[in-house]
């Protein structure tokens, strides 16, 4: 089994494209599915839509794990609660 081809879209799903998008963000996610593909950059929120076998070729990954947020010392759980 190589690798799960043709890629399985939905709307929701992030995908990380070899191309970087001139804002920066190379991630992006899908707002509409079919015969051509919308995506939304991360970065900045622009729509395109491409073609389904361009974006299969350049894409890099379905759904990356996102980057670990930064590490919140454990404090004490202020404010937590009712207010
Ligand atoms: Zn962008």
């Amino acid at each position: 089994m190589a690798e799960n081809w043709p890629v399985k879209l939905e709307i929701g799903d992030v995908v990380q494209l070899r191309k970087k998008h001139p804002c920066g963000s190379d991630r992006w996610r899908v707002w509409r599915t079919g015969m051509d593909i919308g995506i939304e950059c991360l970065g900045c929120g622009r729509k395109v839509m491409l073609p389904r076998p361009t974006l299969e070729r350049r894409l890099v990954a379905l759904n990356p794990p996102a980057p670990p947020p930064a590490v919140m010392p454990a404090g004490k759980a202020s404010g937590h609660g009712r207010r």
